[in-house]
């Protein structure tokens, strides 16, 4: 068997908190239980709100933890033109169509269908309205009259179709807290049209993860529960694309005093503010319940 890849993928637009820490360490311990490799990946699609200085923090706060990553890192804002091609061929294949949509008018047509129907519209995974259709791949004229008014599109992947060309029996291999592997049943419709490559970048979160763990050999991907769902949209890119499935590991969260799912805007468990506040690696370790192998979560 080759030596397995691992990679903690972080997007720098806040500091790293207590979650993330669990999910490096998580990683890289893992990695060196098994023998493999661990990588860090910058994920900075958005340009808009990824900043320079939480980047550097990143490689200062997990060298601080005691992680050592390979070099060098790959910076998806670098690639663009990768995910592009990717695209292309789902293009090609009929997959995709542009949609000119702005949020505004999806929150509108949302509105309009629950008001028609008395019944609440369907939510995705991430609770978020699944498309409603508002510009399912206009016509030419009509594409041409929206680019005239200077309107750019998303590309949205044409679910029920993608779903038909890529076939029965997508599923992906868990690998549970107790080492145990389950199969997991994929269920990428529950997410609508989802958008390939957005307005403002040639990217979108699920193409750029799906291409690089596939780029960069990445043989488990481990990742918090609650990227658990969008798996179901990555398997079905990679079988769209021909790329390789790797297992994947979603460990449990590091949940705040509220019983919330940390955010990179509360402060208090910033890796930087505890190491400020006289924190030790070893502390942080105990206080998100990992032991010296911690391999455990
Ligand atoms: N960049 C994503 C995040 O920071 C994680 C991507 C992944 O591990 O699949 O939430």
């Amino acid at each position: 068997m080759s030596q397995p890849v691992l990679r903690f993928a972080p997007s720098p637009n806040g500091f790293l908190h207590l979650g993330h820490a669990f999910s490096a360490l998580v990683t890289h311990d893992t990695a060196r239980a098994l023998g493999g490799r661990f990588l860090l990946r910058i994920e900075d699609i958005d340009v808009v709100r990824c900043r320079p200085e939480f980047e550097s923090a990143i490689y200062e706060d997990l060298a601080w933890l005691g992680l050592s990553w390979e070099a060098p890192v790959r910076r998806q804002s670098q690639h663009f033109p990768a995910y592009e091609a990717a695209a292309e061929r789902l293009k090609d294949a009929g997959l995709l169509y542009p949609c000119y949509a702005s949020r505004r008018e999806i929150a509108d047509a949302v509105a309009a269908r629950e008001a028609e129907s008395g019944r609440p519209w369907p939510r995705d995974p991430d609770g978020a309205p699944v498309y409603p259709g508002v510009h399912r791949g206009p016509g030419g004229d009509e594409r041409d009259r929206l680019e005239a008014e200077g309107l750019r599109p998303a590309w949205r992947l044409d679910m029920g179709r993608a779903v038909a060309v890529a076939g029965e029996g997508l599923s992906w291999r868990e690998l549970d807290e107790d080492g145990s592997v389950s199969e997991v049943r994929a269920d990428p419709l529950a997410w609508g049209d989802v958008v390939i490559l957005r307005k403002d970048v040639p990217a979108s979160y699920h193409l750029a993860v799906t291409l690089d763990d596939a780029l960069q050999g990445v043989t488990h991907v481990t990742r918090g529960r609650d990227l658990f769902q969008a798996t179901s949209v990555h398997r079905l890119l990679q079988r769209l694309l021909g790329l390789p499935e790797p297992l994947y590991r979603h460990h449990r969260l590091i949940l705040g005093d509220d019983g919330r799912k940390l955010s990179k805007s509360r402060q208090d468990t910033a890796l930087r503010a505890l190491r400020e506040a006289g924190r030790s690696p070893g502390e942080i370790r105990q206080m998100i319940g990992l032991g010296s192998s911690g391999i455990s979560g």
